[in-house]
């Protein structure tokens, strides 16, 4: 390993390879794991991408991808490997205003890549609460998902091309800059959302949207969850398919971001079962309005919704997606478990029934779990209390609540987070056994010495 390590050294761009204290001493996130790797590797171009696979795959040693890091399935953990690091490979190499695509490479920071887009008059709809520290190529490698997939699709839906590094050095350049490319095997979908174990991204051209013209945002308090689905499918036909946000709170959550030490304030006056935060965006500021508005006033006069707030401003909006985008105060007492679950719609009040009856029967006064999700998904977020003195067997055992019910109901361990590592043994509640098998195919085909971010979504074992 010393000899690998010194020859990389010699062969990377100074600062290419950090150990010891340097690599001890990074920031780390409160979230993410990322283990003690052997070595820190910061390349700074493909090229040099392509070295570092070729010399670990000769060694026999094996890389752990990392974006930013902030991901929740311990898929950096970097335990026994070298962190291959993209931060000196964050450029926007261009934007492309007529054809509405950017090509930029893997380190860039999620939040950067937006204000860019912003600042040539368009919009990269990706949005997720870590986009400030969250990249490129780790919301490609892991599909991201966020706040506004509703409108515009996952990370997937977002990439027309992807360059990215196979286990044996190979520069795998999928970057033609066309919307349509229907020509055999799909060879990005390798790479997106397959969590580094498939191959390195390193560049995408993303697509860009007309930047919003209109941005109405609406809090509003529901009294049942039937009417919560009920006043989804309104606004999906009122609103012709600009709708970009539907976050469901359970009243839990609400009271929790809204109550001090959290700043947030509520919106609104009477207290409910669910809260909704409904957003569109459009382009026309007045008719926009005008048809978001009669959508509301038409579900309150059907009963649908109890009472609504409607942000008059800027600061009224970041005020209501503040509330949505507090998660940090679950952990205010004591840490939390976060699971990121996807169920049919007709399920959910149920399933969540269930996961919080069982929890509290097993952990009284630790209170229920806090439920909240981008609901027009199908998608739940469940942060669960961690009883103190908890160890493997509770955590087992909480994570049976949460899951084993998803199997029957047919919904996924897994909305948008990914397996990593954390969810890897409860695959087989999401997929079958056919499934699986041709995944560690997909995987002995590309990287059958298993160097690229090993463990990770299929056990070593199963490859
Ligand atoms: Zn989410």
């Amino acid at each position: 390993m010393e000899d690998l390590i010194a020859e990389l050294r010699a062969m990377l761009a100074p600062g290419g390879v950090l150990t010891g204290a340097e690599a001890a001493d990074r920031p780390r996130g409160p979230w993410t794991r990322l283990g003690e790797p052997l070595a820190i590797l910061r390349p700074v171009s493909t090229q040099e991408v392509s070295t570092i696979l070729k010399l670990v795959s000769a060694a026999g040693a094996a890389v752990t991808p990392w974006g930013g890091c902030t991901g929740l399935v311990d898929g950096c953990l970097a335990d026994g490997t070298l962190a291959l690091s993209l931060e000196r490979m964050a450029a926007i190499e261009s934007i492309d205003a007529t054809a509405g695509t950017m090509t930029v490479q893997a380190g860039c920071i999620l939040q950067t890549a937006c204000e860019a887009a912003e600042a040539a008059g368009l919009f990269l709809p990706l949005d997720l609460g870590a986009r400030g520290s969250a990249t490129i190529g780790g919301n490609i490698s892991t599909n991201a998902g966020g706040n506004r997939v509703l409108r515009y699709g996952m990370t997937r839906d977002l990439v027309i091309g992807v360059e990215a590094v196979l286990a044996d050095g190979t520069v795998i350049s999928a970057m033609r800059p066309l919307m349509k490319n229907n020509t055999g095997y799909d060879l990005r979908q390798l790479f997106i959302g397959s969590e580094g174990t498939l191959g390195v991204v390193t560049r995408a051209i993303l697509r860009l949207r007309p930047a919003p013209v209109s941005q109405d945002t609406a809090f509003v308090g529901v009294d049942s969850f039937d009417g919560v689905a009920r006043l989804l499918r309104r606004f999906e036909r009122r609103l012709g398919g600009a709708m970009s946000a539907f976050e469901v709170m359970w009243a839990d959550f609400h009271d929790l971001v809204t109550s001090a030490p959290a700043r947030g304030r509520r919106p609104l006056a009477g207290r409910y079962p669910f809260y909704v935060l409904i957003e569109s965006l459009g382009g026309d500021e007045a008719a926009d309005a005008a048809r978001f508005e009669a959508a509301l006033a038409e579900a309150l006069e059907d009963g649908d919704i109890a009472d609504a707030a409607i942000a008059r401003s800027g600061a009224e909006r970041a005020a209501m997606w503040a509330l949505r985008d507090d998660v940090g105060q679950t952990s205010r007492n004591g840490p939390i478990i976060a699971f990121d679950v996807s169920l049919p719609i007709a399920a959910m009040e149920a399933y969540v029934d269930q996961v919080c009856a069982a929890y509290t029967s097993r952990w009284p006064g630790l209170g229920r779990p806090w439920v909240f999700g981008h609901l027009g998904d199908g998608n739940l977020h469940i942060l669960a209390r961690v009883p103190a003195g908890a160890g493997l067997a509770e955590r087992h055992a909480l994570e049976e609540m949460v899951y084993r019910p998803l199997q029957v109901i047919g919904g996924s361990i897994s909305a948008e987070h990914g397996v990593g590592l954390a969810k890897r043994d409860w695959l087989p509640l999401s997929r079958s056994p056919e499934e699986i098998a041709l995944m560690a195919r997909l995987k002995q085909a590309l990287d059958p010495a298993g160097v690229l971010n090993p463990g990770k979504i299929l056990a070593p074992s199963a490859r």
